[in-house]
């Protein structure tokens, strides 16, 4: 999680900025940047993974993420585990292996996006960044562009509302700078908000809505859609870090 502009370097750009940039197979750099990158993975990036892998949730993270805590805060996150080579395990001969489900990291490439806490009582603050990594010949190309055509471009919405939707959560004043995670508390991160089949599993016994003091509709609706299963954790995390009402 990305906290001030400082952590993400490079220029930062509006929504409405234009830059230029073009990526194609034209150029002699392409298929050559799924690589000795950091790729932070969101818990929608997993939801959208397994909607391209033949597996399930936590054997995509078994096979596919690496775990990193916050270095201030000692939050837990996730990146794609790069192989001995340090290419992703995803890309193929033929390109993306999971293009249509790709990681928000990889649509967003060659900007960066992050968000940073406004202060007390405001939403926080949307960050985008441009990423000119050497050897990235788009940045010479003509074509131009803003963030947001970009995002529109990518199919970023739906990874960026999600993401959005979480923000509460890092960000929550309870955390900032004194919550440190104990392991127990690590685990619930990673099974709410990652781990989705496993999460699943818990939601659909018989007396998980009692038992978590959640609404029995919003249970419903999280043992049917992917999506409301993500929010579903997320406020039973709120919950279960932060105590009732949040
Ligand atoms: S290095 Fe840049 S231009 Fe080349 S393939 Fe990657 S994103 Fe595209
Ligand atoms: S997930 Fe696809 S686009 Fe992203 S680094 Fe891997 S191969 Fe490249």
């Amino acid at each position: 999680m990305i906290e001030t502009q400082a952590d993400m370097g490079g220029q930062r750009l509006e929504r409405d900025q234009v830059f230029n940039f073009a990526c194609h197979p034209g150029l002699a750099c392409f298929n050559s940047c799924c690589r000795d990158k950091r790729l932070p993975l969101w818990p929608y990036d997993l939801l959208r993974l397994r909607r391209s892998l033949p597996m399930d949730s936590a054997r995509i993270l078994e096979k596919y993420a690496e775990l990193e805590f916050d270095p201030r805060s000692g939050w837990p996150s996730l990146r794609l585990r790069l192989d001995d080579q340090g290419r992703c395990p995803l890309l193929t001969p033929e390109g993306c292996g999971v293009y249509a489900h790709r990681p928000a990291a990889c649509r967003i490439y060659p900007l960066a996006w992050a968000a940073k806490p406004a202060a007390e009582g405001l939403p926080p603050q949307e960050l985008f960044v441009r990423q000119e990594t050497k050897g990235c010949l788009g940045w010479r190309e003509a074509r131009e562009h803003t963030p947001a055509t970009w995002v529109a471009d990518q199919g970023l919405e739906p990874y960026l509302e999600a993401n959005a939707a979480l923000l509460g959560l890092f960000f929550h004043p309870k955390r900032r700078g004194r919550l440190k995670l104990n392991q127990a508390q690590t685990h619930a991160v990673i099974a709410s908000l990652y781990n989705l089949d496993v999460f699943r599993q818990a939601v659909g016994q018989a007396d998980f809505a009692a038992r978590a003091g959640l609404d029995p509709q919003a249970v419903q609706r999280a043992l049917e859609s992917d999506e409301a299963l993500l929010s579903l954790g997320r406020d039973w995390l709120a919950e279960r870090l932060f105590g009732p009402g949040r």
